[in-house]
This record gives structure tokens, C-alpha cells and sequence, in this order.
């Protein structure tokens, strides 16, 4: 028997990659900028330790695009490389030149923010250009570089007269790509993926208006000025700490994830773990409707402030998919696929940890601030509700601060609403008899008889409240949901069955004869039990099944 090695070489790799490494092309962009970013990170990391004494400054990266000439640019101040850097970093396909540097690092540098991980990113840029050229100066002192490729396994690299320190990338853009010499193109992608990056990114110049001054006359035209079009927030509110931040803060940085969306969250959550994963973020619970399941603002994944998609399926529970906000964590395996995605481990850990997060805080609201959080409940129920269905553990906490509203706007957690109801609303097999209404203005007559009898009605109305009340049923020991226009109503025992009634009961026997007399038997019931009810002096009911046979008649059949 034989072992050996199998010898995989660059020439099979390198279309591979350039074809299938990343489905959507537009990435390159982000790659390119995320090693301006590195490198510029790798520079203030040697600066901070002392390592080099070159001035740090404030650096930029500058992406230009120079439509005629078909060239797309990116520019750093970074470390840059020496010849022999390109040789090793470049040359070397799958070699990481951050991945070495935090391992060079790593006690200092964990906390550096560098982004790559593959030693892949930089041959994205072949899937857009047929060439790609590097000028490149170390920081330390050694002369410039000059790296050509054609997309080929062959290359060249020479001298280069670069005098300032860092590096610019230069894509010669291929000609079914050309979508990325259109300014606006390049401007939506630094936009999408670059806007919370760490390093400030210019882009051209823009024309800012002036703010006029106080004593202006009213036909004074406002002055612009031409300034650097600088894509970034590099410093967005969810690397800082919560402390150092306002509500007003976790508002404004709503508006800048979203500038379509005018309506203010209702609360935010700000999450922030370093074990035994690391992740941030700000979740914000929007206001609900029941027609939003078309939602287009969605929580945004991030990887060291570089965007990466909104498609946050089995990171987020599915519950939380609906709320807003963005999730940073360095430990999401960011290039594979997303079964994987689901099965990993760590990944599994982030979702229960933000269950419990979200859980944690809805309770504090609760605690702290009941009178609001009642207020809110409409807005936040359908996630909640939807949570308790979907998530054991999110089911068990929300035993604390989930709401059951009554008709008369009284709001009360279920234990609350088991002590209310308790000597008033069980049945004969001593089952607790929780009841409710789904609409108030259709059941209207049984809610007043209900009423009458002191029985407490929930108004349950959300899409998915009869799913739940199942669950609870099953789950919770002595306990039933009844509908409060189903005939068990009227089989309720009140514990103490004493009532004191106005009239005698020959009187009652009189009246009940009188109106059995002018309408039919066999359709409706009379009832005297709801005598000392303000809203009917008696009450006559239809028998549960004619009610249902009324509601086949007018939705068409019951199939
Ligand atoms: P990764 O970023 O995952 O390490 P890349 O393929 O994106 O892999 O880049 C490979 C290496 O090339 C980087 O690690 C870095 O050492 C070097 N490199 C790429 N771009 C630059 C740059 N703009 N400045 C300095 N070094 C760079
Ligand atoms: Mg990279």
C-alpha cells in the first residue's frame, strides 16, 4: 500500500476561484477595501506598540474610477509591502498574510479589528478585471514594488518610484464588467458593505450646503462647498459601549441603518459578549403591524464592521428575524455555505444567547416600566407571541412579562389573570376556564353576558394567539380556553353560588314563560342567570350549533 500526497496546483485552483469562490461578483469591492482596512489597522497596531516610530496620521483609503482610462483604484496609507512581502503574501494563493499577523500578535492584536481570514480576498478582484497591477511602499524603508498579473499564474514584479507609504490596488476592468466604472454602481456598493468600516473611505467630492447664518435675509442663497465624499461612519454607535451612549444616540444610528424608515423603534437592545464568542450589536424591536411579514429593512450581519448580508437565517432565531438592527461577530464563518452555517456550533450558541438576550430585556421593560411596556404590547406581541410558539426557552422566560389583555383593557401576565379568575370561572371537572374573544364587535352580546357575570374576557386577537393558547392547554395542568360564544360558558360554577336576584322566582318563571312564548324553542335559549347584569335584564342566547350553522351560511360552507 501507497500514501502519498495529492498535488494540488494553482494553475487547477486559480479559475476555480475566480469562477466559483464567491457567487456574487460584486464582492470584490468589499475584499479590496477590507486589506486597505488590514493594513491600515496593521500600521496603527505597530504605531500603538511602538514597534515603528513612523507618524500614523489620519490615514484614508481613496477608491477612484477612471472611466476612460477603465481602471478602477484603491488606495491606502497602510503598512504596504516590500518585494518580498508581494512574493510571500500575493504570490502564495490561500497564504494569510492577516491570519500570520494576528498570530504574530496575538496577545496585543486581538482586539485589532483585522478582517481577513482566507488569504483568498485579493484574487476576488480577477472575477471583475482581466489585470490587476499592485504599487506598493513599505513602511519600512525599502523601495516600492510594481506587480502585474494578467489572471494567469504568471506574473511580473519589478521596481516602482511610489514615494509615499501604503498601496494602491489598480483593477483593469473587463469589458462585461463595466458596471463598475459607473460612479453610482461604486458608490452603492462602498455604501452597502462599507459604511461602518473602521478607516474613513473617500470617494470623489461632494457639494455640502453651508448653514446660512442667523441674520441671513430671507432670499440669501446658501453656499455649498466642495468636500471629500466620505462614505463611512467609522465609528458606529454599536462599538461603543452602552454606557457612553443616549437614547438619542441608538435613534440616530436607526436612521443612518435605515434612512428609509420614519418610524422611530420602540426600544433597542445592545449586545455585547466576548465569551465564549465574540459579538456586538444593537437589535431594535420596530413597531409591529400585522402586515409587515414584507419587510425589507432587516437586521444586517457585519464581520468586523464589514457588511455581509441580511440574510441572518439560522443566526437569529426565526422569531427575532423580524426585528431591525445589526450583528457584529468575528466567529461566524462568513464563506460557506448556509446548511453548514446551521449545523456549526458556535453558531447555534449565538442564536440561544440573543433569545436570551432579547428575553432578558423585554422582562426589565416590564420590571421597570409596566404602564409603557402595556402600552407597547400591541406592537410587540406578534414576536413575543410567535417566540412562545417557536422557542421552549423563550416560551418558559416569557411566562414573566407575556400580556393577556381583557376587553376592558386590563392587562395581566397569565399568573395574575389564574389569580383573578380562580373562585369565579371554573368548570365542573375543576378545570380553570380562561375565556375569550377574538372580535370584539361581533361577539359583542356574549362579551356584555360574560361581563355580567363578572367573568373576565381576553381579547386575543393576533394571527397566531390560537396556536398558542394550544400549546398552553397542553402544557399548563387545570387549564381550558373557552371561546366566550361557546355553550361551556354557560356551565361556568362561580364558588360561591349564592346571587341575590330582584325578582322572586315565581317572577322569573312568569317571565321566562312570557318570552318562550313569542319566540321559537328549538333556536333560541332563555336565560334569567344575567339578571343583575346592567347590559341585559335576561338574556337570550343561541344554542352553540346554530351559531356555527349561521357562520357556515355566510362564509360560504364549511368544505
Ligand atoms: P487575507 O486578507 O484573508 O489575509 P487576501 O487574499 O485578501 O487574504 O490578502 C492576502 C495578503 O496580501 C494579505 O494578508 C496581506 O498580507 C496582503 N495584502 C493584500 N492587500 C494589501 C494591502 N492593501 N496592503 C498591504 N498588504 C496587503
Ligand atoms: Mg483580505
Amino acid at each position: 500500500m501507497a500514501t502519498g500526497k495529492i498535488n494540488v496546483s494553482v494553475e487547477n485552483i486559480f479559475p476555480l476561484i475566480k469562477k466559483f469562490l464567491y457567487s456574487d461578483h460584486e464582492i470584490f469591492l468589499r475584499e479590496l477595501i477590507s486589506n486597505a482596512t488590514d493594513a491600515t489597522l496593521k500600521l496603527k497596531h505597530l504605531t500603538d506598540i511602538g514597534e515603528t516610530d513612523v507618524k500614523y496620521g489620519n490615514p484614508v483609503i481613496e477608491v477612484k474610477v477612471d472611466k476612460e482610462g477603465k481602471k478602477l483604484h484603491v488606495i491606502d496609507q497602510g503598512v504596504g509591502m516590500t518585494k518580498e512581502e508581494v512574493e510571500k503574501y500575493i504570490n502564495e494563493v490561500a497564504f494569510s498574510g492577516a491570519e500570520e499577523f494576528l498570530e504574530k500578535y496575538k496577545d496585543s492584536a486581538k482586539d485589532s479589528g483585522i478582517i481577513g481570514h482566507f488569504g483568498l480576498g485579493f484574487y476576488s478582484a480577477f472575477m471583475v478585471a482581466n489585470k490587476v497591477e499592485i504599487i506598493t511602499k513599505s513602511y519600512k524603508d525599502e523601495p516600492a514594488a510594481h506587480w502585474v498579473c494578467e489572471g494567469t499564474t504568471e506574473f511580473t514584479l519589478g521596481d516602482s518610484d511610489k514615494q509615499e507609504r501604503g498601496t494602491e490596488i489598480i483593477l483593469h476592468i473587463n469589458e462585461e464588467d463595466e458596471e463598475f466604472l459607473e460612479e453610482n454602481r461604486i458608490q452603492e456598493l462602498l455604501v452597502k458593505y462599507n459604511k461602518f468600516m473602521p478607516i474613513p473611505i473617500k470617494f470623489g467630492t461632494k457639494e455640502e450646503t453651508l448653514p446660512l447664518p442667523e441674520d441671513a435675509p430671507e432670499d440669501a442663497e446658501a453656499e455649498t462647498k466642495t468636500v471629500d465624499n466620505i462614505i463611512n461612519n467609522p465609528e458606529p454607535a454599536w462599538t461603543k459601549q452602552p454606557t457612553d451612549l443616549e437614547d438619542k444616540d441608538y435613534k440616530s444610528f436607526y436612521r443612518e441603518l435605515y434612512p428609509m424608515q420614519f418610524e422611530e423603534p420602540l426600544f433597542h437592545i445592545h449586545l455585547n459578549v466576548d465569551y465564549p464568542f465574540n459579538l456586538t450589536g444593537i437589535l431594535y424591536f420596530p413597531k409591529m403591524t400585522q402586515d409587515m411579514n414584507i419587510q425589507k429593512d432587516k437586521i444586517q450581519l457585519y464581520q468586523n464592521q464589514v457588511y455581509v448580508t441580511d440574510n441572518v437565517e439560522g443566526i437569529v432565531p426565526e422569531f427575532l428575524t423580524m426585528l431591525r438592527g445589526v450583528i457584529d461577530s468575528p466567529d461566524i464563518p462568513l464563506n460557506v455555505s448556509r446548511s453548514y452555517l446551521q449545523a456549526d456550533g458556535a453558531v447555534k450558541k449565538i442564536s440561544s444567547y440573543i433569545t436570551r438576550k432579547v428575553a432578558d430585556k423585554l422582562k426589565s421593560l416590564f420590571n421597570n416600566n409596566r404602564e409603557d411596556f402595556e402600552q407597547k404590547w400591541n406592537d410587540i406581541k406578534i414576536v413575543i407571541e410567535y417566540g412562545m410558539l417557536s422557542e421552549d426557552k423563550f416560551y418558559e422566560k416569557a411566562q414573566k412579562f407575556a400580556l393577556y389583555p381583557t376587553v376592558e383593557n386590563e392587562y395581566f401576565t397569565f399568573e395574575e389573570l389564574q389569580e383573578k379568575i380562580k373562585d369565579n370561572q371554573t368548570d365542573k371537572d375543576g378545570n380553570l376556564v380562561v375565556l375569550y374573544a377574538s372580535n370584539k364587535d361581533e361577539q359583542h352580546s356574549y362579551i356584555e353576558a360574560a361581563k355580567a357575570k363578572a367573568y373576565k374576557v381576553l381579547l386575543l386577537d393576533s394571527p397566531i394567539i390560537s396556536h398558542l393558547l394550544q400549546k398552553m392547554e397542553g402544557e399548563k395542568e387545570k387549564i381550558t380556553f373557552v371561546r366566550v360564544d361557546s355553550d361551556q360558558v354557560d356551565n361556568l360554577i362561580k364558588k360561591d353560588e349564592e346571587k341575590i336576584s330582584k325578582l322572586s322566582e315565581e317572577e322569573k318563571e312568569k317571565l321566562k314563560e312570557d318570552f318562550e312564548k313569542v319566540i321559537p324553542k328549538e333556536k333560541y335559549t332563555v336565560q334569567l342567570e344575567a339578571m343583575d347584569s346592567d347590559a341585559a335584564p335576561l338574556l337570550i342566547t343561541q344554542p352553540e350549533f346554530m351559531r356555527r350553522m349561521k357562520e357556515m351560511q355566510q362564509t360560504g360552507g364549511g368544505g
